[in-house]
């Protein structure tokens, strides 16, 4: 295994590190310990500039250049709906400068931000943060990096966990684990060197950029138990630099004798205004990081504001810490008024919290300190020394024992995961890590997980809270033996809202054979037994297979939110539509038997290893549907005209003229290959242009008919099976003899009925089930 790192993919920065016998943190190209969540896209410039993504420092600096291309923050947008709160909160109040939109190709939630008229998921643009990381960890170490603990937040749902792993693997990076980031702070602290038996309750106090995490988390012999979280999504420094810079206006307002400085700043010409907002931003997020150290700090932008007069407006503003202080004070009271409600939110009193942990960068402000200090008394706060880095600490930390060969902390070889004690020096390795390793974490389940039944009705397959990983089967029964659909829906249930993960279908048999009427009663197929299983890493697999014939069998990972969903969905649609439609029997065999090709090829949209989506394959199911859709709507029974002409072929073929046998061969064969690859058009020109070659053999026609009333009857109506049976035996005999008149007196007397038993038959109602049931 080649090197290992932490990664902690913060909402406002990233910072990666890795353990040898020390915890480094690893520095980024341009030398710094925090590589800004930042992504921006530099266009074309000149004959020879190349458009390209810029990451990091480089973006944050462009931010004032082109605001409208730089992506802030994406970790609020991971793994969301569109319609999310989070999502339309960021939209409505214009947190953001960038353009964010519902993806257009994914399934119908799901969102992209744009950047040059382009649109790109939230995987895509923290990929390219992971991309820098890797890059710059790789030009550093000087070898290149594979693998990576990297942090997620308590609260990521599964969804977000997805979109995290899936940004990972597009940055080429292979993830031991996802780390829930107050778990990283604890191990960073080393309190989960524990002795054996011995418990310890830590409450994590992450205040970042633009979030503010608090977790309680008991340790107990290496495994951590969540207990509780809260905080604010939207909350963090960055409300602490809006406190400043409102202070700020109305400093320089009263300085001034202005009455509305926004509006001057509104007034610049708009690359004016973008360079001053940056600068005022980045000076405010100076002065503040000062105040954490010093007693007082300025914020001062000379030369770049005018008034309405046309002359100048410098910014100049003092900032004491006591008076930041009491401006900061209603935030900090929110600070403890949430860290409060999270301990009586589990029963908790502050007594029985023996360490808190204070992480994130605004975690650094003395006040802040003081307040939770005053809460659960000073020797229980442990403050890093640097509070941005210790999350990505932690994942160094647990990267290194995922290791499968990690440095012997007695005397630095490389020893294996699994060795007891090192070769070399005689270490004692199994001890060392269980004092000071992490030997388990326990994730759970953040929600209860649901299959729908038929009747609308959800069968719980998981409850919350649940440690993973986990696994569990069940067996449904199918709505009818005819079935040759099951559709398993699973869905979340977050706050009483049902929340879609996913779908699983399983195709039964091969659509030709299905045009027969099912005699063998070997294939019965009545149950259908699903394993329904949640890894460690929050991802879902689902198998399902029938009970009475395990070959058949469709497996995949839950995409959530890729463009298989998308099409899931338009299937499930059509196959409503065309049940409430009534259409004839052969336009439904035939659409049901489209929609098995269609559920299988979407089964192949999303590569099971890589989580990518094929777009040959998603071209093809849409095709697909479209030629469905189509055909459906001219009622087209385009399945059964080739099951019939190739039973009439088979049949009576061999008293057809070679020639005429060669055409209807050749017609068939063209409707098949329009069939697999043409457009709804092109294929019932095609079954056309086969009727029309077919009529002409009207007689022989008729003695195929004949035949298929008897294999039909069989099943339909037994009672008249074997009177069909006998005529057609008699039939084909005389026509074998050339008796052309028996012939035709057999077929006059039988052919009435026939007729009218075959015009039945395809008036009959076909449902198209895909339901299961308890
Ligand atoms: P995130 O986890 O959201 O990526 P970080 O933990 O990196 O965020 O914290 C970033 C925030 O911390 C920024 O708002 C930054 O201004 C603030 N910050 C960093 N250092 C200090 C400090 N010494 N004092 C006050 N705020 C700080
Ligand atoms: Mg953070």
């Amino acid at each position: 295994m080649t090197k290992a790192i932490g990664i902690d993919l913060g909402t406002t920065n990233s910072v990666v590190g890795i353990k040898k016998l020390e915890t480094d943190i690893i520095r980024n190209a341009e030398g710094d310990d925090l590589t800004p969540s930042v992504v921006g896209f530099q266009k074309k410039k000149g004959l020879f500039g190349s458009s390209q993504f810029i990451v990091g420092r480089p973006a944050l600096d462009w931010m004032r250049q082109d605001p409208e291309n730089t992506i802030v923050s994406v970790k609020r947008l991971m793994g969301r709906h569109f319609k999310d709160e989070d999502v339309q909160k960021a939209l409505k109040e214009k947190h953001y400068p960038y353009t964010i939109l519902a993806l257009s190709s994914g399934s119908l939630h799901s969102v992209a931000v744009l950047l040059d008229g382009k649109e790109y998921t939230p995987e895509q643009i923290s990929s390219k943060i992971l991309e820098k990381i890797k890059k710059d960890c790789k030009k550093e170490l000087g070898e290149a990096v594979e693998y990576a603990v990297v942090t997620v937040p308590a609260y990521f749902n599964d969804k977000q966990k997805h979109a995290t792993r899936i940004a990972a693997a597009q940055a080429g990076l292979k993830v031991q684990r996802l780390l829930p980031e107050p778990t990283a702070a604890a191990i960073s602290f080393g309190v989960d060197t524990l002795a054996e038996g011995e418990a310890n309750t830590i409450l994590v106090f992450d205040l970042g950029g633009g979030t503010f995490d608090i977790s309680i988390l008991t340790i107990v012999d290496g495994r951590f138990i969540e207990q509780g979280k809260g905080g604010d999504m939207w909350m963090g420094g960055d409300d602490i630099d809006v406190i400043i810079r409102d202070y700020v206006y109305r400093q320089t307002e009263l300085e001034n004798e202005i009455d509305d400085l926004s509006g001057l700043i509104e007034q610049l010409p708009t690359a004016e205004k973008n360079r001053f907002t940056a600068d005022l931003k980045n000076k405010v997020e100076t002065a503040k990081v000062r105040l954490s150290a010093q007693d007082s700090a300025f914020v001062e932008i000379l030369g770049l504001l005018k008034d309405e007069d046309g002359d100048i407006v410098d910014i100049e503003v003092e900032l004491s810490r006591t008076c930041f202080e009491a401006l900061l004070e209603p935030f900090v009271d929110k600070c403890v008024e949430l860290t409060r409600k999270i301990v009586e939110s589990i029963d908790f009193e502050p007594d029985l919290i023996d360490k808190v942990i204070m992480v994130g960068g605004s975690s650094g402000i003395p006040i802040i300190v003081r307040r939770i200090e005053e809460i659960f008394g000073r020797d229980k706060i442990l403050v890093h020394p640097r509070p941005m880095l210790a999350i990505a600490e932690g994942a160094a930390i647990l990267a290194h024992r995922l290791a499968d060969y990690y440095e012997c902390p007695g005397c630095g070889q490389n020893v294996s995961k699994s060795d007891k004690s090192c070769e070399n020096c005689d270490f004692d390795l199994m001890k060392n890590l269980a004092n000071t390793g992490v030997v388990d974490i326990v994730h759970t389940t953040s929600h209860d997980y649901y299959l729908e039944l038929e009747d609308g009705s959800g069968d719980l397959l998981v409850e919350k809270n649940t440690p993973l990983p986990f696994k569990t089967q069940g067996t449904f029964k199918l709505m009818s033996n005819e079935q040759r659909l099951a559709h398993f829906k699973f869905y979340n249930r977050v706050n009483d809202d049902q929340e879609s993960i996913g779908d699983l279908w399983l195709a039964f048999d091969d659509p030709k054979e299905g045009l027969k009427p099912d005699q063998d009663s070997d294939k019965k197929r009545s149950t259908v037994q699903l394993d329904f299983e949640i890894d460690i890493n929050n991802i879902i697999h689902v198998s399902a297979g029938l009970t009475e014939q395990d070959e058949v069998r469709a497996s995949r990972t839950l995409s959530r939110g890729l463009a298989d969903e998308k099409l899931f969905l338009n299937l499930e649609h059509a196959i409503n539509e065309v049940n409430e439609a009534k259409n004839g029997f052969y336009v439904n065999i035939d659409f049901l038997h489209r929609a098995v090709g269609i559920a299988r090829t979407i089964n192949g949209v999303i590569d099971p290893d890589t989580g990518e989506e094929s777009d040959a394959a998603i071209l093809e199911a849409e095709r697909q549907q479209q030629v469905a859709r189509e055909l459906v709507e001219k009622e087209g029974a385009v399945m059964g005209e080739i099951y019939y002409a190739e039973a009439f072929i088979h049949g009576y073929g061999h008293l057809l003229e070679k020639n005429n046998q060669e055409r209807l061969q050749a017609k068939i064969q063209h409707l098949k290959d329009k069939n697999d690859r043409g457009s709804a058009t092109s294929i019932l020109a095609a079954s056309d242009a086969l009727n029309d070659e077919i009529n002409k053999h009207g007689a022989l026609l008729a003695v195929t008919d004949l035949d298929n009333a008897a294999s039909l009857a069989s099943v339909e109506n037994p009672a008249k099976a074997p009177r069909y049976e006998k005529y057609h035996r008699d039939v084909h005999e005389a026509l074998l003899k050339g008796e052309t008149e028996r012939f035709q007196r057999l077929m006059s007397e039988i052919m009435p009925e026939v007729n009218g038993f075959l015009n039945k038959q395809s008036k009959k109602e076909l449902h198209i089930s895909k339901g299961i049931q308890k």
